[in-house]
Formats: structure tokens, sequence, C-alpha cells
């Protein structure tokens, strides 16, 4: 297994980190505890030593499962863990704290090596600042019972620069992939992170699984070179070709996708030349597939109905690019099915409102319809 070191805070890790957040499950959707065990023993004995879980995956139980099966179980000094506080739920210091109570019980630890605030923007950094989270951290640094203070974020790269000018977080938790690389403008981030030495966590270095589903002539750069070779193993050695990067985050679900996740880290092979120029062009393809221009800006927030206009565009524009009509009907449930496309009464107030000029009721009956 290969390992990184974050030169500022003195810790190697493994390159490849274990994230819990899609762990095995049983049919009634609670964590499958015998079949999760074998796995983290597995990735203990092959060398991975970060363990990356939250107090709201798996309904909580997350947490548990890995107090259970690896802090009860194993000698605490030979792995990590990243926790993190979903502090946009909370609007007081004192929930924050019943929170951090809550994971050291439910992790059977006395210290979290890496305490993360969960998915920040700049205006949630604001808020939690407000609310004396950062102060509070501070001194549970000096306590010991948190080891480092960081964060995880998705806000673009000029507001998480914002937020590490006002506050020294000691890791950024961002997403980062090929297609991200240029479409989200991650490259502009790690340039950064990479320039001031701040270690950077990987998520997402699949994009949620899409970038392993491409089909047809998009991916045929990369066929060319290894027809054997899973997209997911292009995708991965992508990010772990970037120095700044100190562990790339995978959520494993069960042990041939962490048997097939080890094999490539261990160790994980450089991309020539010839291999990122493929990779590039598979990005050139995907990015030249037309979407709708939606900017996010969310000044169509003026919807009678609520509906969540830029999400829905956000998962139809992941359906135009990647074909995948599932992860769309998903998207339904999982952003809610009250503010989804077909609750539009095609008032048009939307519209008038997006500089982008886009025409949303139409959009909106369009994609309500494919979904059905
Ligand atoms: S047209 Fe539809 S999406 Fe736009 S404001 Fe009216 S109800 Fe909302
Ligand atoms: S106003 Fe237009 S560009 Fe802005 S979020 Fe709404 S749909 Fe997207």
């Amino acid at each position: 297994m290969d390992t990184r070191i974050m030169k500022k805070l003195g810790i190697t890790n493994s390159l490849l980190g274990l994230g819990c957040m899609r762990l095995p499950t049983l049919s009634d959707g609670s964590i499958d505890y015998e079949h999760g065990q074998r796995m983290i023993d597995y990735a203990l004995e092959h060398g991975i030593t970060y363990f990356d879980t939250a107090l709201v995956y798996h309904g909580g139980e997350s947490e548990t499962f890995l107090g259970k099966v690896l802090c009860s179980r194993h000698k605490r000094d030979s792995y990590t863990i990243a926790t993190k506080l979903p502090v946009g739920r909370f609007n007081t210091l004192e929930e924050c704290k019943e929170a951090l109570e809550t994971a050291l019980n439910r992790l059977q630890t006395s210290y979290i090596d890496f305490y993360l605030l969960h998915g920040i923007s700049y205006e949630a950094f604001k808020r939690a600042k407000g609310m004396g989270v950062l102060d509070w951290m501070v001194e549970l640094k000096a306590k010991g019972i948190i080891k480092h203070i960081c964060f995880s974020t998705h806000d673009t790269p000029a507001n998480v620069i914002k937020i590490l000018d006002e506050f020294p977080f000691e890791f950024c938790q961002m997403q980062l992939n090929y297609l991200d690389w240029e479409m989200q403008d991650a490259k502009t981030l790690y340039a950064y992170l990479a320039e001031h030495e701040i270690p950077i966590i990987v998520m997402e270095p699949v994009r949620g699984g899409r970038l392993m589903t491409i089909e047809g002539p998009k991916v045929d750069a990369l066929k060319a070179l290894d027809p054997s070779a899973s997209l997911a193993k292009w995708a991965l050695r992508f990010v772990a070709d970037l120095p700044a990067v100190s562990v790339i985050l995978s959520g494993m679900s069960n042990m041939e996708q962490l048997k097939e996740n080890i094999e490539t880290f261990s160790p994980i092979a450089p991309l020539t030349k010839e291999e990122h120029e493929a990779i590039a062009a598979v990005r050139e393809e995907i990015l030249a597939v037309p979407v709708v221009p939606c900017t996010g800006c969310n000044y169509c927030d003026v919807c009678p109905q609520q509906i969540a206009i830029p999400d829905i565009f956000t998962r139809y524009n992941d359906y135009l690019r990647f074909g995948d009509l599932n992860g769309l009907k998903r998207a339904k449930q999982q952003i809610d099915p009250a503010r989804w496309a077909d609750q539009c009464i095609g008032c048009g107030a939307c519209k008038a409102e997006c500089p982008q000029h886009i025409d949303i009721p139409e959009l909106m009956k369009k994609i309500a319809e494919l979904v059905g």
C-alpha cells in the first residue's frame, strides 16, 4: 500500500482511505456487521490506516460500527479516524458539544485524529465562527480530544481560499477527479493548497461512481491504451498522480471493491504522458456534451412551489453527460419529492429572473416526463 506524508502535520497515512458512508448493508438497510468487520480487518492487514466517517453516515450507525469493529478491537494508534461535525444542522454551540460527545461514545475512543466541519461553505464557516465553534475546537485540540482541526467542502475555490485566509485549518477535504479538475475548477483550489502545503483529502475520486460507468466512444482513448483496465482505476490513478494529495477516499461497499482498490494502490502506477493525454481526451468528450447552462446562482429562488431548480439541473446534466436515467430517478427522492420538477405549475416567475435565459418551466416539464 502506497503511503503519503502530511509534511506539516508529520503524519503518514495510507494513500487509500476507507470511506464509511456506503458500508455493506442487510436487506433492512442496517449495516452488515459480519461483512463490514471482515472488510475492516482486511483493510488493516493490507495497509489501510485512514478511516473516514461522519455523525450522519448511515443515519449515525457508521460511527457506531467503527467503534465496535475498529476502535474496540484494534490498537488505537495503528490507524487514524476522521469524523465530521454537521455544523450546518446546529444552531448553538451546545448542540455541537453534544454531537462531539455522541461521536466519542459511538466511536469508543477518547480522541479523534481529524475532526472536520462537514461540507461547509464560506457562509456556513462564518456562521460556525459566530457560534464560537472554532474557538471551541481550538480548546479541544489543546486538551488532546481532537488532534487536528479540518474541514470538508464543496464550495468554489475562491470561497475556500477565503475560509483558509481566516482560519488555519490543518487539512482540506475536497471533491477532486479528472472531470471536476476542469468542470468545477478543482485545479485552482488544488494549486492553492499545494502552494501553501495544506494536505488534501480527496473525496469523490470517481465522481460518485459516474466515472466508472461511462460507455461508448467517450472512453475510446482509455480503452485503446488498456482494454482490461477498469474506468475506476484510471480515475484513481489521475488523483494519485497529484503530489499534494495525502489521502484518496473511496466509499467501499463490499469486499470485492476493497480488494480491487487495495490492488490498485499497492503500489499505484504513475501516469505516463500518453495516459494523461488520453484522460484529457475523455474529459473533453464529456465536457462537449450540451447541458443546461445553469450556474447555480439561485436567482430563480422566487418559485412559489419552491422547486429545487439548480439541484435538479445538476442531476439532469449528469444524466445528459453519463446517460444514467436511474440516477436521475433517484435524484427525485434524494432532493425532495415535494420540490421535484413535477410540482412545477409553469408560472414562469423563475424564467424572468434567470440571467442565463434558461426556459426553466419547459425543462421542468421535460424532466418530469423523463422521470415519470
Ligand atoms: S415555472 Fe415552475 S419552477 Fe418556475 S417559478 Fe413557476 S412553479 Fe417554480
Ligand atoms: S437563475 Fe438560472 S442559472 Fe441561476 S440557478 Fe436558476 S436556473 Fe440556474
